[in-house]
């Protein structure tokens, strides 16, 4: 279990102020101008030996990530830009981080910004995100106006730092799409390569990462890539900020070591399960992309990347779904089909055509009006939409569906039978409404 010591994120509920003074006594921007002294290679080092692993869902190491970015500048600008747009349903950490946390996220831009040589760095926030964005400028405007960033700044680095508010679109959380979103263009995500680490935003070298990721940065620092490794697991180490909703007694964000096991998640910060451990059906472990895992799996499984896709699902974003027995998981699914139909750009076929096409038949599949043959018809266009795609959105509607199938294929046998049975019963009725 993780100790108070050991917390990054020391206001994560907003019991005391998010305001410069307080920040700094709880340590951010300590320190900050010997950090950028020790130089662009020390950082990158030190991130990378700190075993960090991007928070936003995909888990590439971020020290490689900026090792990425052109050491020498062609002419062109660097950029920097942080992924706030947070819409992952079920995934609520970030929105914590900039309400009442928000400079650990700014120091964390300098100091991103100064290892990969850019001079300007742009958060794009998701735009629902509507007192967030508040809070986040006012910390902006308190740094600048202590100098700690801007172009004159104390640490002798010229660095301006942009909050740029997005319009709600879920794609726009992908790289490529916040990147065109940000030039004012329509949120649509790019063909890669080139990769943005080539040509990102406005043509120049550019580095994404999520808000998560940034603002830990100026604390393995200051305690030591070392200190961050020994924690969590091997491959998957340091501390992750977990979204639990559902059923759970009582659902809450909380910072903890990777590789915590699920059932001491639960019972020590959400109170266990409702009902009790028996009652528990499935969880989606890391966001509504990454397929359910049922319940005799996941309950004394490591909550970290390596551990979770050996169970075929994934750690994502950490945002923990838990479902009890009184959930209709067809249905469950069925409701995450309609969103990634919702949310797709319909730039490619596959996704534009897959995603309404899987939504309607499992639609169908939640009443029982389905033939059973279907079920594999089913699966096998997910196959034909993972990995056809331009962006991940494919893959993200494609999964859940996959997990379904996988683990609760008998309940959808099962309510294709009560229907053929009969197709008035209430329990049919029930599951159309
Ligand atoms: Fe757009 Fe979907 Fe293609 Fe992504 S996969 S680019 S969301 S159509």
């Amino acid at each position: 279990m993780l100790s108070d010591k050991d917390r990054i994120f020391t206001n994560l509920y907003g019991l005391h102020s998010p305001g410069l003074e307080a920040a700094k006594k709880r340590g951010a921007w300590d320190g900050t101008k010997f950090l950028l002294q020790q130089g662009r290679d020390w950082i990158i080092e030190e991130m990378k030996k700190s075993g960090l692993r991007g928070r936003g869902g995909a888990g590439f190491p971020t020290g490689l990530k900026w090792s990425f970015m052109p050491k020498q500048s062609d002419g062109r600008p660097h950029y920097l830009v942080v992924n706030a747009d947070e819409s992952e349903p079920g995934t609520c950490k970030d929105r914590e981080i900039m309400r009442h946390d928000p400079h650990l996220l700014i120091e964390g831009c300098l100091i991103a910004s100064f290892a990969m040589g850019a001079h300007a760095a742009y958060i794009y926030i998701r735009g629902e995100y509507i007192a967030e964005r508040e809070a986040l400028q006012r910390a902006v405007d308190e740094a600048y106006e202590a100098r700690l960033i801007g172009k004159n700044n104390i640490h002798d680095y010229p660095f301006d730092l942009y909050v740029h508010h997005g319009a709600g679109a879920y794609i726009c959380g992908e790289e490529t799409a916040l990147l065109e979103s940000l030039e004012g263009k329509k949120g649509m995500p790019r063909l890669k390569p080139p990769f943005p680490a080539n040509m990102g935003l406005y043509g120049c070298p550019t580095t994404v990462n999520n808000v998560e990721s940034i603002a830990v940065a100026g604390t393995i620092l200051r305690r030591g890539a070392s200190w961050f490794a020994s924690l969590g697991r091997p491959n998957n180490a340091g501390t992750k900020l977990f979204c639990i909703s559902g059923h759970v007694n009582k659902p809450c964000n909380v910072e903890e070591e990777m590789g915590i096991t699920f059932r001491e998640l639960i019972d020590r910060h959400c109170g266990g399960i409702r009902g009790g451990w028996d009652n528990l059906l499935a969880v989606i472990p890391g966001g509504s992309s990454v397929p359910c895992v049922p319940a005799e799996q996941i309950i004394d499984c490591p909550m970290d990347f390596d551990s979770l896709r050996n169970l075929k699902s994934g750690l994502g974003t950490a945002a923990v779904i838990v479902m009890d027995k009184s959930t209709d998981i067809v249905r469950a699914i069925a409701r995450l089909s309609y969103f990634y139909k919702h949310e797709s750009c319909g730039q490619c076929t596959p996704c534009r055509e897959g995603t309404g096409w899987m939504w309607r038949v499992l639609s169908r599949m939640a009443e029982g009006r389905a033939h059973k043959r279907e079920i594999d018809m089913l699966l096998d266009v997910t196959h034909q939409v993972e990995g056809h795609t331009i962006c991940a959105l494919g893959d993200a509607a494609a999964w859940p569906v996959q997990g379904l199938i996988r683990h609760f294929r008998h309940e959808i046998e099962k309510r294709i039978d009560e229907y053929a049975a009969n197709p008035h019963s209430d329990a049919v009725l029930q599951a159309a409404e």
